[in-house]
This record gives C-alpha cells, sequence and structure tokens, in this order.
C-alpha cells in the first residue's frame, strides 16, 4: 500500500517515563546542554507527532550497565512502541557490547522481536573500540541476521560541560575505528550517527570510501553544519546521508526549519529525508 510518507528520521530515543528513569542523571544535564525543558512524552503522544508530521521514525535506546552499573530498559520496550504504531516506527535493539555472548544472544532476540537492526552503539559512552576484535561475535551476528548498526561518532552531548564529562570519553567515538568494521564485514551496513565532529572529515573519507557506511545528521542543528559537511552531502555522498534529529537532544521542528534554509536541489533533499533511508531500510512504503 503505497502511503503519503515524506521523511524518515532515523535517529530518535524515546522520551517517556520510563525512558527518563533509565538515563538517570542525564536527562537533566542534556536538558541544559542543549537548553530545552525535556517533560516525559508518552509513546502514544510521540507517535501522533510523527503521524502528523506525516513520518516514520527509527526508535532506539541506549544502555551502558558495564560502565555505569545503570539499570537498562529492556529491549522489550522499543519492541511494544514498534508493536502498537507500526505505521510511525520501526525500531533499533540496544546492548552492553561488554556483555560478550549476553549480546550475542540480545542480538538474535531482538531479531525476534520485530526489531530491524541495532543501535545507538556507544564507543564514548561505552567505553570500546569498534574494530577490537572481542566484539567481531557481535558484529558478525548482525550482519548474518540482515541487521544494520549505529554508532555514536564525534562529539557526545551527554557529559558534556561537567567536570570528567561523565566518564564519557571521546576518544572511542573517533569513526575511523568504525572504518575497519566496514572493511572486515562487508555486508554490515553502518550508520555513523551525527557530523562526528572534531571528526566530520574523517567520517566524510570514510562514506566516500566505504560502501557499506552511511552517515545520519542527526544531533545538530543544520544551521551548524560545516560546509565541508554541506559540500558532501550535496554532492559525493547525497545517497548515503540521512535526516536524522536526535530527538529529544534536539527539536524536529528546530532540525526542520534550519534544515529547510539549506540550499540544496529538491531531489537532493528528498534523498536525505526520505529515500536514502528507504534504500538503506530496504522497506516499501
Ligand atoms: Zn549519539
Amino acid at each position: 500500500m503505497a502511503r503519503d510518507i515524506v521523511a524518515i528520521d532515523i535517529h530518535v530515543h524515546l522520551s517517556d517515563e520510563a525512558s527518563q528513569k533509565a538515563k538517570g542523571d542525564r536527562t537533566a544535564q542534556m536538558a541544559r546542554y542543549f537548553g530545552r525543558e525535556r517533560p516525559p512524552v508518552s509513546i502514544d503522544e510521540m507517535a501522533d507527532q510523527y503521524r502528523a508530521r506525516k513520518m516514520m521514525a527509527v526508535i532506539m535506546n541506549t544502555r551502558d550497565e558495564t560502565v555505569t552499573g545503570m539499570t537498562p530498559l529492556p529491549n522489550d520496550h522499543v519492541a511494544s512502541a514498534v508493536k502498537k504504531h507500526p505505521d510511525v516506527f520501526m525500531a533499533y535493539g540496544a546492548i552492553d557490547p561488554w556483555t560478550g555472548k549476553l549480546a550475542v544472544d540480545e542480538v538474535k532476540r531482538c531479531h525476534d522481536l520485530g526489531l530491524i537492526g541495532m543501535g545507538e552503539l556507544n564507543p564514548a559512552r561505552q567505553h570500546f573500540y569498534a574494530n577490537d576484535p572481542r566484539f567481531y561475535p557481535i558484529w558478525e551476528t548482525c550482519a548474518k541476521l540482515n541487521m544494520p548498526i549505529l554508532f555514536h561518532g564525534g562529539m557526545a552531548a551527554a557529559g558534556a560541560g561537567t567536570p570528567g564529562g561523565m566518564g564519557i570519553k571521546l576518544k572511542y567515538s573517533q569513526p575511523i575505528h568504525v572504518d575497519e568494521v566496514c572493511a572486515d564485514f562487508p555486508e554490515l551496513k553502518i550508520i555513523s550517527a551525527h557530523p562526528t565532529w572534531p571528526w566530520t572529515a574523517e567520517s566524510l573519507a570514510i562514506a566516500r570510501h566505504k560502501g557499506n557506511y552511511y552517515i545520519d545528521l542527526s544531533g545538530w542543528a543544520p544551521k551548524y553544519f560545516p560546509a565541508e559537511l554541506l559540500h558532501n552531502i550535496t554532492t559525493l555522498i547525497q545517497d548515503k546521508a540521512m535526516f536524522g534529529s536526535d530527538w529529544p537532544a534536539i527539536g524536529v521542528e528546530r532540525w526542520l526549519e534550519e534544515f529547510a534554509q539549506v540550499n540544496m536541489k529538491p531531489e537532493i533533499r528528498k534523498k536525505i529525508m526520505l529515500d536514502n533511508a528507504v534504500k538503506f531500510l530496504g522497506i516499501t512504503l
């Protein structure tokens, strides 16, 4: 059935009460960093917002119990949101890579739950290098099940401005480590999330070089997109860049308004907002 979907937001977090509780102190810190309050938004309300915009959204969680000891929200939470609102939501499952065999089993369980990929894997928060061979059984399982992975890249809003950055270590989120995973798993599709500043150029080079490496434009206000990023997404990697908001970090309306100000051909804009994600996810609308 053809539907009048105008965009797919490839990178969205939940911000209902259960999700906010699982994020602990970070909800307040992120609100300060992005200068906007974040009252909880129920899953039904969020589905209605996307429905009204004629958009679909890929929702996801993160978890880092090995590093922080915080109890994660089970992946069943996003799965139930998809079950309730399949016309609007698709979802990625979260894992803590340090949990080894459990993480591999959880990828399989997420697949059975109907989740379509894994993310947000966050090397800076979870303290791991994506190309560390100890994690290869997880990536291999994702590749076998045709589940793409979304890795956070570059600067982290979480922890920013606090002494010690809440223990988050930026070195792990340099995209060059993901380049090696792309080389070793050519059949695995990967999204490197955000403009990955201060490694934007590095990420753009990988996107040009590795056919299975894609980028999303989430978590960064479009009016601050570096010229190099804008140049590349409208030319060389116009088939590999995807709209993402990273809501609730950035308001979807703000992202859309600012991106509308960016000059580009309508067909390229449509690729970034919709077509590239449709192809990447292998869906028919
Ligand atoms: Zn991120």
